[in-house]
């Protein structure tokens, strides 16, 4: 699905004397790359805080944290999303609420966020998924009418803009708090765990460094309850070299995606990642929808083929048994529950070649070509 070996080979030197630095310095944690890092990530990003942390899940449990929320308070979710999202809420005593996901961009349908709040609803947490921005204009319109906070998870969309009424900005900077994931397979991703936080509002972000930092305001005083979440050094001087890369990196992707659109074009039943017309998709997945086509004796056929692909995801969080407690298996969801049934995706990053593209589609189409 990624080839981070031939990624390295391109940046080798670069990547190989920074870390070499690190080792030599000795300053593993909050050393000089990490503030540096920091600052580049604030930069590029153009938001006024980025709280570099330990991992994704991190991310979105310590956003949710400096909220203020209490026991009980709901939380407004896709369901349709990787299980860290909402997995957080419950492990804070919040209470995920599921909306379903609009059936062409995948991501929470704005339309369906105001039945489902309530006067315990607090926060609203928009999955950009798969690299596709969601409706965020929308949402938060929606959240200052009701007085709700808006924590993006940013994971696989870092680098996507926005064209909002301000004029472009990136996703994970439109909301109070955006999220994201440094895990190697993502579209800016490290040699191991990491994760950011990034924010606007001061208040916050000063919670946040505190909540990071076992709830500590100066050395050995700690005045909330906190956590260790940390990215490390070694890490932030990867992501340093890295960052500079992520808008080719972005092109390269978006080219993959071209190519298969294209091809997927003269196939009914093939439908092929809608692209938001206010913003843009960085496709961390390339992720076709199958009407009336045998997804799962596809992606069978395809590993036959040495062909990687994936559902992501086959069982959607409302189905979980971890949230058994709050019921939510009875949740009326029918487009993610559509969609669970139909998605599949394809191998795409920054190193592909045509030969294997061409490889990859030929594969697929010996399969719809001898089942329609
Ligand atoms: C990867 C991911 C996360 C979690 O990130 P980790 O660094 O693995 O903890 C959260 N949300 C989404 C949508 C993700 O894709």
């Amino acid at each position: 699905m990624v080839d981070l070996k031939s990624q390295y080979q391109k940046i080798k030197p670069a990547v190989d004397k920074a870390i070499n630095e690190v080792i030599e310095s000795a300053q593993f944690i909050n050393g000089p790359e990490v503030k540096a890092f920091q600052s580049d990530m604030e930069s590029y990003l153009g938001v006024n805080h980025v709280i570099p942390c330990a991992n994704g899940t991190d991310a979105l449990q310590i956003s949710l944290m400096a909220l203020g929320l209490k026991p009980g308070d709901e939380v407004i979710t896709p369901s349709f999303t990787f299980i860290a999202t909402t997995e957080v809420i419950a492990l804070l005593g919040l209470k995920p609420v599921f909306v379903d996901v609009d059936k062409d961009t995948m991501c929470i349908d704005a339309t369906k966020i105001e039945a489902a709040i309530t006067d315990k609803t607090r926060a609203i947490v928009p999955v950009h998924l798969y690299g596709q921005a969601a409706e965020m204009e929308e949402i938060i319109r929606i959240a200052h009418k009701h007085k709700l906070f808006v924590v993006e998870d940013n994971a696989q969309a870092i680098g996507s803009d926005y064209n909002c009424v301000d004029g472009m900005q990136k996703t994970g900077t439109l909301g109070d708090i955006g999220c994201t994931s440094f895990f190697p397979s993502k579209n800016l991703g490290c040699y191991g765990d990491g994760g950011a936080i990034f924010t606007n509002n001061d208040e916050l972000a000063a919670k946040m460094r505190m909540i990071v930092n076992h709830g500590q305001s100066k050395r050995y005083y700690h005045d909330i309850v906190g956590v260790n979440s940390r990215l490390d050094s070694v890490q932030a001087a990867v992501l340093r070299i890295k960052l500079r890369e992520l808008d080719n990196y972005i092109a390269a992707r978006r080219k993959v995606a071209d190519y298969y659109d294209n091809f997927f074009a003269k196939y009914d039943g093939v439908k092929t990642p809608v692209r938001g017309t206010h913003s843009k998709h960085v496709f961390h997945q390339y992720t076709l929808t199958l009407e009336g086509i045998d997804r799962d004796a596809l992606n069978a056929f395809l590993a036959t083929k040495d062909v990687p692909s994936m559902i992501y995801y086959p069982v959607p969080a409302h189905k979980q048994e971890m949230f058994s407690a709050f019921g939510s298996a009875a949740t009326e969801l029918p487009v993610t529950d559509w969609l669970c049934e139909r998605v599949l995706s394809l191998p795409i990053h920054t190193e592909m070649e045509d030969d294997q593209l061409e490889y990859i589609c030929s594969s697929i189409a010996e399969f719809l070509d001898a089942n329609s």
